[in-house]
């Protein structure tokens, strides 16, 4: 019997095409891919079952690469050449890092961001990260079998610019299109659905293999806002290992050993901890290359002891993220645990302990941030129905609209959360103005034409009034798609006009990061631009009020030579006003000021006079 296919209430008979998108988590110490499928989202695994992708890249003498759990197999015997732990020096200069003399690798010095030398050649961690992604990638689009519409890439909360670049920059040459980067932590709280839960403030607690990071979120509203981080960027499962290791050394007396026996048996205590995670014991045996022989026990409760110090040093920096955001324990109404190391029963037991609740560990917590990252992939990537969670986001530029002059006034700065709603007063620029041309644009720069043109609009139908008089009030309101609104209503009327615009669509990665670069080189440019315009401005305005008071006064209240001599300080700021000498053309408009302060005091007094005409003073009412 066939199978027929039956829409589920809600869901249109005829459903578009799905799109394939995928979330990855680029962790330090492994990696993973995540896809929604039918409405679940899942982890991807490779040929042997694999969930887990060590981010490990191993460039072979053959001139082969290798990732993964190959290349880590080669860790320890060409360890110039397997390169672990590379998101370490995303976007980092040797600087940065610091003392890198423990680590096995050729550094070399690049301006921007260090670079490894292997036997492929000079290699940066943007290329190393490019491996892993490349890796995932493939695997993806053999277990989804068509081509990927785009990823969402994590990242720890705390990346810089420069950081999340190097990322982006990786995906790019693994051929990804990145539909965004997220946090790590709001990954996370997005896979247990928090974004769908009750208001309120939410901690990620993130033990890996060689890193710790602590994020405290506030959801209001669908958005999360990250209030405070902090972390150790040296303390995670492997110095666990390490404390196993040092105790095997103990029990069996052993005399220093070689690189490679060090790796065998740092890699047995791994698999011990990992092992008593969900046993009461683990057996370590191993035959070292020195021809010992290694045959130990180790309980729960003797890890409980070796890890007890490691754990309670988690906790400092949990303790600062909330002194930062200004919060009591008894504040968090969550704690979600993220994190290959927070498996074990004693670090769970310690966070319950200090967060006085159970943590939320229904998911695993190696696998969290890929599958919140999984389910945001698959909302960009268009494949949601219309009752779904709102977008998490930022206004990646700042958005705004363009004032007298070309000159751009910011409405809502960069990097505010999204749904964000603001307004500004606008006022009329003529005499008996009755339509203003609303000009909306994107972008960090003074000058309308440095940014970018979103859309235009016009308001009709401003009563006439005094130039200055009409009060517009424009409202920018960008909804949780990041679909951004502008309305234009004069106060006094009621008149209204609005428009909709799609401010994120369209400017790509690169326009952005190019707009901000520039942006920050010119902020001295630009100065002076706004400073020229505005000069400009209120020349190009006097000339205009001048002119028709000369038109309609100038005959019955100016000699001819006092016309004359307007008229020439008129010109004279009207020729500067083209130039672009901001000093002379506001000495030319003080000038002009000057010369028409007479003709000023003669219209005010004939104004007196015309209205004054066939009236008694006492009709007056003064
Ligand atoms: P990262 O985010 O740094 O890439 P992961 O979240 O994958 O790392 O965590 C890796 C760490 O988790 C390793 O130290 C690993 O030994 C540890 N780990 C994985 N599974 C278990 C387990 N069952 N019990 C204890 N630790 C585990
Ligand atoms: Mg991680």
């Amino acid at each position: 019997m066939a199978l027929l296919q039956i829409a589920e209430p809600g869901m249109s008979a005829a459903p578009h095409q799905h799109r394939l998108a995928i979330g990855i988590d680029l962790g330090t110490t492994n990696s993973l891919v995540a896809t929604v499928r039918s409405g679940m989202s899942t982890v991807l695994h490779d040929e042997q079952g694999h969930a887990l992708l060590p981010s490990v890249v191993h460039y072979r003498p053959d001139g082969e690469v290798s990732v993964g759990y190959p290349a880590q197999a080669q860790q320890s015997l060409d360890p110039n050449n397997t390169i672990v732990s590379a998101k370490r020096f995303m976007g980092r200069g040797l600087k940065d890092i610091g003392i890198t003399t423990h680590l096995p690798y050729r550094f070399v010095d690049a301006p921007g961001m260090v670079q490894l030398e292997t036997r492929a050649g000079i290699k940066s961690p943007v290329e190393i990260s490019a491996e892993i992604l490349r890796t995932l990638k493939a695997r993806a689009e053999k277990a989804l079998g068509g081509e990927l519409t785009g990823a969402v890439i994590t990242v720890p909360a705390y990346f810089d610019d420069a950081q999340r670049q190097a990322t982006k920059d990786a995906a790019r040459l693994a051929g990804l299109t990145v539909l965004r980067l997220l946090n790590e932590p709001t990954a996370a709280a997005v896979a247990y659905g928090l974004d769908n839960a009750s208001e309120g403030v939410y901690v990620i607690y993130d033990l890996g293999g060689g890193t710790f990071d602590i994020s405290i979120l506030r959801l209001s509203r669908g958005v999360f806002e990250v209030l405070a981080t902090n972390g150790d960027s040296a303390l995670g499962g492997d110095d666990f290992d390490q404390r196993i290791y040092c105790w095997i050394l103990e029990q069996a007396r052993l005399a220093p050993l070689s690189a490679a026996d060090t790796r065998l048996l740092l890699t047995k205590a791994r698999e011990a901890k990992e092992w008593l995670t969900d046993h009461a014991e683990a057996r370590i045996t191993s035959l070292l290359g020195s021809g010992d022989v290694i045959d130990l026990t180790l309980d729960s409760t003797t890890l409980s002891v070796l890890t007890r110090q490691l754990i309670a040093k988690t906790l400092s920096p949990t303790r600062k993220a909330l002194r930062d955001a200004g919060l009591e324990v008894s504040d968090i109404k969550g704690v979600v645990m993220v994190g290959g190391a927070t498996r074990m029963p004693q670090v769970r037991q310690a966070v319950a302990e200090f967060f006085g609740q159970a943590p939320l560990t229904n998911l695993d917590p190696d696998k969290v941030v890929a599958l919140g990252a999984a389910i945001q992939a698959n909302m960009l990537a268009g494949n949601r129905s219309d009752d779904d969670l709102l977008l998490l986001d930022v206004i990646p530029l700042s958005l705004g609209l363009e004032t007298m002059g070309g000159l751009a006034e910011r409405i809502i700065p960069r990097n505010a959360t999204i749904p964000v709603a603001r307004a500004q007063d606008f006022t009329t620029y003529k005499d008996g103005q009755t339509a203003m041309s609303i000009h909306v644009v994107q972008g960090e720069r003074e000058l309308v034409s440095d940014c970018r043109s979103l859309a235009r609009f016009e308001l009709r139908g401003i009563p006439p009034m005094a130039a200055g008089a009409a009060r517009i009030r424009v409202t920018f309101q960008v909804d949780a798609d990041g679909l951004l609104s502008v309305t234009a209503r004069e106060q006094g009327s009621g008149v209204e006009a609005n428009i909709v615009v799609k401010p994120s669509y369209g400017l790509d990665e690169d326009q952005i990061t190019e707009m901000l670069r520039a942006s920050f080189g010119s902020a001295e440019q630009d100065k002076q631009a706004r400073a020229l315009r505005e000069v400009q401005v209120d020349a190009q305005r006097l000339i205009e009020a001048i002119s028709a008071a000369l038109q309609k006064d100038g005959a019955t209240l100016l000699t001819p030579q006092q016309q004359h001599q307007i008229e020439t300080a008129v010109a004279t700021l009207h020729r500067l006003s083209q130039g672009e000498d901001a000093d002379a053309i506001k000495a030319a408009s003080d000038a002009l000021n000057h010369a028409t302060e007479a003709f000023a005091a003669l219209r005010m007094d004939a104004s007196v006079k015309q209205a004054l005409a066939g009236q008694h003073l006492n009709t007056l009412e003064l």
